[in-house]
């Protein structure tokens, strides 16, 4: 049985590129004639606001688009990442991580090379190195920290993995690639991979479709389940839709958004072909 997921996060309208991957693993799921799921991803509540959760489930429906209820609302569920990150800290493989921004941005300049993952300049790991004593001092004075995870540790305890993506074949997991990536927010008990990868275990998603711009970031899911002991699923990194000028669609075009298009009077059957599923 297929499942499939659209997991948009709620901090404004959708625009073209959502709808294209929403019909993407739409039309994975029904191809296979398997289930389709809606998961609302607003860890972020400062990013995140209901009334654009509201808008997300109005124009998924104007699309032509339904989905299985209930709709998996990620801040409703900081226990399930609460246990997941027990689970990693009783491993030994988190570490609390002091820094702010501009720590790290002084650390990783005075670093001269720092390497760089996906997501930019990867943690130095000064925090990797503070003593116990330390950290239990600087918790007990009411810093605020983030937990880290220490990847070369992981990637040791791990061993070698591989996932698997339709469209590109057999991949070899490099999560090293991000370095130390944070599971957990300083302001928020949990983090994008984190949460994503024990949700998709969770609801059994069996085929994770998303943009290709979260390619690399598959690495660190596949680390993750490994850890955690969750099923793999299958993957599939759809292109990026672009504007006229091979710009990738974004908040910022407003004429773009599903609502806007919707109130300009496009149909449903139009929008779906703007977003590359035309016909159908
Ligand atoms: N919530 C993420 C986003 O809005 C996508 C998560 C995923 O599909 O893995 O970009
Ligand atoms: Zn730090």
């Amino acid at each position: 049985m297929t499942i499939t997921r659209f997991a948009p996060s709620p901090t404004g309208e959708l625009h073209l590129g959502h709808a294209h991957s929403a019909l993407f693993a739409f039309a994975e799921a029904q191809g296979a004639r398997g289930r389709f799921l809606l998961r609302i991803e607003d860890i972020d509540r400062t990013r995140c606001r209901p009334e654009f959760t509201q808008a997300i489930r109005a124009d998924l429906s104007w699309l032509g688009l339904d989905w299985e209820e209930p709709v998996r609302i990620q801040s409703e569920h900081f226990e399930d990442y609460r246990a997941a990150l027990d689970r990693i800290d009783a491993m030994g493989l988190l570490y609390p991580c002091f820094c702010t921004r501009k720590d790290i941005a002084r650390e990783v300049e005075g670093a001269g090379n720092a390497p760089h993952g996906p997501d930019g300049p990867l943690y130095p790991g000064h925090c990797r190195l503070l003593s116990q004593a330390e950290r239990t001092a600087r918790r007990e004075s009411g810093q605020s920290f983030a937990l880290r995870l220490d990847m070369a540790e992981a990637v040791r305890r791990a061993g070698p993995l591989v996932w698997h993506d339709r469209d590109q074949g057999e991949q070899i997991a490099r999560p090293e690639l991000f370095g130390d990536v944070v599971l957990a927010r300083k302001d928020i008990p949990a983090s994008y991979h984190l949460a994503v990868t024990v949700d998709d275990a969770l609801q059994g998603v069996t085929l994770v479709t998303r943009g290709q711009d979260l390619f690399e970031a598959t690495h660190v899911h596949r680390l993750l389940q490994s850890l955690l002991g969750l099923a793999v699923p299958d993957y599939r990194h759809h292109r990026l839709l672009t504007d006229e000028s091979g710009r990738r669609y974004a908040k910022r075009d407003r004429s773009l958004t599903l609502k806007a298009l919707r109130e300009a009077g496009r149909t449903p059957h139009e929008v779906r072909a703007l977003a590359g599923f035309g016909g159908k």
